[in-house]
Formats: structure tokens, C-alpha cells, sequence
């Protein structure tokens, strides 16, 4: 059967439900947020993955885009998306940006997103495609993300699309209060557990484990970021 994105995109958000639906236990609710299912429905996925993965852009599976990364599970990326909620008038820090899929989403969610990935091909052409698809609240910048984005905190959320070893301290304290982090935490190439972090008014945190989930690492030296594919 010839690609076509409507049919893709039907099937996507369907196979996203009912994955929500067999881990409404793990996730304590059975749908996600009306406005996460939106920003889904409306970002074509297919414009993020190579082209020689066109024919699977809306199977719901991570894919390789390159440099040893991927552009993660739909599922997971809702899942995230609705774990973060940002609202409208707030800015969201994003380390991983990877295909700029992810940072897509988020745009179409909240005034700002800042996106930061440790490998600047992958910066570069994340940057050019949001450009080129009129994502025009986002900014990317290549740069270790266990130091966060300091110049533009505090964040409403944070969300990090790489498993990390432990909860990077700089990361919550470019948290605002009231703000949240989503992380998976583990170690890699091993299931790691996803991770929502809340700030409170005070500055305390309080983490809730969500589920498992696995990630590729977040890693801590630019010369380990793996080699060109
Ligand atoms: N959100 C992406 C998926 C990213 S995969 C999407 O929607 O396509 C994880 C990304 O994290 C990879 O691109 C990898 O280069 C990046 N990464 C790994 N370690 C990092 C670090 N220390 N700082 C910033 N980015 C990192």
C-alpha cells in the first residue's frame, strides 16, 4: 500500500490509546490529555525520521535517525508530553532533541521550548527542519545537557529524552517552583524508570516512579556520543 500520512497518522494516535489503556494502572488514568492527543495529531512524525524509514513513521516504535540515536516511541513522547503538561504561557526546557520531534510536540503546547543536544549534526538539522515546518517558538543550541540551559531558567518543565544515570542537580535548579521534570533514570542498556520530578513553592521535590522505559544514555563527554551511521 502507497504511504499516506492520514492513515498513518489514524493509526498512530489509535495504537497511543490503547497502549495508555494497558498501562492505565502504571499511569493512573486511562486517556491522555485532550490537548496532548492534539499537538500528536498534528505534527507529521514522517517529516522527522530518514527517508528510508518514511514507510514505518507512524508505527509506534522508536526508529535510528542517525549518530546512534532515535526518535522515541509516539507513545512515549505523548506519555512525557502529558506527564509535563505545560501550559500556554509557559517556557519548557527539552535536553535530547534529537529529530526535533519531541520539540515539535511541545511547541505547539506552550510559549517556548528550549531544545539542547549534545551532537551538533543533530542540532543542525533539527533546527533547519522546525524552520523549514514553521515551528517558530522553539530554540536550539548543541551543549551537554546535565548543565542545562542556565541562561533562560527558570523552566516550567524539563524534560529529558535520555536515560540518565541519577537526577542531574542542575536540572532542578533550573526548575522554577511549582515547575516539573520528566526523566528516565537508570542505567543503560538496562530498562530505566521514568521519572516525575515536582518542585514545590518551598523548592522541595517530590518524585513519583512512573514507569519502565528504555532510552538511549544520556551521555556525560562530547566523545561519547557514538559513531556516524
Ligand atoms: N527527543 C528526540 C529523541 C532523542 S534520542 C526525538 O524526539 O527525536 C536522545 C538524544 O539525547 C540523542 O539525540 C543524543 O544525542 C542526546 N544526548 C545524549 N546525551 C546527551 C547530553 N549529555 N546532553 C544533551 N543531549 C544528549
Amino acid at each position: 500500500m502507497p504511504f499516506s500520512r492520514d492513515r498513518g497518522m489514524r493509526q498512530m494516535l489509535a495504537d497511543i490509546d490503547s497502549e495508555v489503556g494497558y498501562t492505565r494502572r502504571l499511569i493512573g488514568k486511562a486517556a491522555l490529555d485532550r490537548r496532548v492527543m492534539d499537538a500528536m495529531a498534528r505534527v507529521p512524525r514522517d517529516e522527522f525520521v530518514p527517508d528510508e524509514m518514511k514507510a514505518l513513521a507512524f508505527d509506534n516504535g522508536p526508529l535510528p535517525i542517525g549518530h546512534g540515536q532515535t526518535i522515541s516511541q509516539p507513545y512515549i513522547v505523548a506519555l512525557m508530553t502529558d506527564l509535563l503538561l505545560p501550559q500556554a504561557d509557559q517556557q519548557v526546557l527539552e535536553i535530547g532533541t534529537g529529530s526535533g520531534y519531541q520539540t515539535a510536540v511541545l511547541s505547539l503546547l506552550c510559549r517556548q521550548v528550549y531544545s539542547m543536544d549534545l551532537i551538533p549534526k543533530l542540532t543542525d538539522a533539527a533546527a533547519s527542519r522546525l524552520a523549514r515546518l514553521g515551528y517558530a517558538n522553539v530554540r536550539i543550541r548543541s551543549g551537554n545537557g546535565y548543565h542545562g540551559w542556565p541562561e533562560h531558567a527558570p523552566y516550567h518543565g524539563i524534560i529529558v529524552t535520555a536515560a540518565a544515570p541519577y537526577v542531574p542537580e542542575e536540572l532542578i535548579d533550573q526548575l522554577a517552583p511549582g515547575g516539573r521534570l520528566v526523566i528516565p533514570v537508570g542505567l543503560p542498556h538496562f530498562t530505566q524508570q521514568l521519572l516525575l520530578v515536582n518542585k514545590d513553592e518551598q523548592g522541595r521535590t517530590h518524585t513519583r516512579d512512573i514507569l519502565s522505559v528504555a532510552f538511549v544514555p544520556l551521555v556525560d563527554s562530547p566523545t561519547a556520543t557514538g559513531d556516524e551511521q
